[in-house]
């Protein structure tokens, strides 16, 4: 009988693993994929953002704020990057802080572990899904689909429904419940927002840097800057994702949400005033719509218009009140948002497992002894950009530190 299972052969659980194994501890690893760390290889786009150099605790979310910032004290950027080193991964600094394996391919962040994983000694079971759990004594039994499975210490890393395609799974939160455990609601976040306003779809593959304003029932909400891509279902982009958390947790409370776009946020609506009051050649009979287009792209024009109830047919039409009405909608256009592209499309989710259950030094169950949490499967996501993986290597980290 293994010392310690660990269910979920993912960011959090390979490094518990690793760190439990190294303290002598006989450690099998149960991961339902064929593969180990399907998410971590298709992480920022094939390259791994394996971390953030600026991490705070403003950065992470969940109910328990007091969890997160005990979880987060001693274990910043350095000790993951430590950890990194001691498996012989290199790391390399890209923008705001992101953090990359210098070979810029998560397949050497899955290797590199795998590798460590098996010369510490860790017994790494894939195509093995946990079906059932339940505890007598002080003995956890697993059912598996290689079997039954019996341990002293049981580790569930198994992650959140997040990317079903990749092993996304609610089967975790199935398990904790059995043991008692409570659950905080689960939402898609960093993720695609879906609307049935048609004109977007005119406008798919539209890309431009802007900044979307997130309004809920009217009230102003939010906002964040980056790229707004817009796309036959609705609209993604950095600036999207990055709102995504607060829309989706809205969604689900039936709260009607509307972006408002700024689609030229680095022009003041004095200088877009200016500029387009400077375009106008008097006499000109160009039609409105080529004259637009020597601004902004074609595919946005009619929408533009539309929003803007503008009057003027072609540019002699044009004058101040005109152009202030085009400018408002330019720096306004509104977008109403009805759903999110779902735990397929998210990479990660909210909520999950109520942190107030977890003691935050060790990651054990403060209701099952020997029980113990890691990663995702924990009311904590973090934000774009490193965070996620900051969050599921060190919770993953403390359970081996402190075995
Ligand atoms: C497309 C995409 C890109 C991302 N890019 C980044 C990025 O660049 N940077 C970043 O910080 N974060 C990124 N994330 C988020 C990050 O991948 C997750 O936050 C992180 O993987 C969570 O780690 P985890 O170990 O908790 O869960 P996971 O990595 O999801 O691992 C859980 C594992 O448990 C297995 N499992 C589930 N149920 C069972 C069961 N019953 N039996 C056996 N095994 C089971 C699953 O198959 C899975 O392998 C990305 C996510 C996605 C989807």
């Amino acid at each position: 009988m293994a010392d310690m299972i660990v269910v979920g052969a993912g960011a959090a659980g390979l490094v518990a693993a690793i760190t439990a194994a190294r303290t002598g501890q006989k450690v099998l690893l149960l991961e339902q994929n064929s593969k180990i760390g399907k998410k971590i290889l298709v992480s920022g786009n094939g390259k791994c953002n394996i971390d953030n150099k600026y991490i705070a605790l403003h950065r992470f979310h969940g109910e328990n704020p007091d969890f997160i910032d005990a979880i987060l004290k001693g274990y910043d950027f350095d000790v993951v990057e430590k950890f990194f080193t001691s498996i012989g991964l290199e790391l390399i600094e890209g923008k705001e802080g992101k953090m990359f394996p210098m070979s810029l391919q998560a397949s050497s962040v899955v290797e590199m572990l795998e590798y460590e994983a098996k010369r510490a000694g860790v017994q790494i079971l894939c195509d093995c899904g946990v079906t059932s759990l339940s505890k007598e004594g002080d003995t956890f039994t697993l059912e598996t689909s290689q079997g039954i499975k019996r341990c002293k210490k049981l580790l569930l890393a198994s992650g959140s429904p997040a990317a079903p395609q990749l092993g996304g799974s609610n089967s975790g939160y199935a398990f904790a419940t059995k043991m008692g455990h409570s659950l905080i609601p689960r939402h898609p976040s960093l993720v695609q927002l879906c609307s049935d306003e048609t004109w977007v779809k005119a406008c798919a593959g539209v890309k431009v840097s802007g900044v979307a304003q997130l309004y809920a029932n009217g009230e102003y909400i939010t906002e964040k800057k980056g790229d707004l891509l817009f796309t036959n279902y609705g609209i993604s982009g950095l600036a999207i994702l990055d709102l995504s958390r607060e829309v989706s947790t809205r969604l689900a409370n039936y709260d009607y949400c509307e972006l408002n776009l700024d689609l030229m946020p680095e022009l003041s609506k004095e200088k877009l005033t200016n500029l387009l009051l400077g375009r106008i050649k008097e006499g000109s009979e160009k039609p409105i719509e080529i004259w637009l287009h020597g601004v902004i792209n074609k595919k946005l024009i009619s929408i533009i218009l539309e929003q803007s109830k503008c009057k003027a047919k072609q540019e002699n039409d044009l004058n101040r009140k005109e152009i202030g009405k085009l400018v408002y909608a330019i720096k306004n256009l509104k977008l109403s948002i009805n759903d999110t592209k779902g735990f397929k499309g998210a990479e990660v989710a909210t909520g999950g497992v109520n942190t107030t259950e977890i003691n935050p030094q060790t990651m054990e169950s403060k209701l099952v002894p020997n029980l113990y949490f890691a990663g995702e499967i924990l009311d904590v996501d973090g934000d774009r950009g490193g965070f996620n993986f900051h969050f599921a290597w060190i919770s993953g980290l403390r359970i081996g530190n402190n075995l």
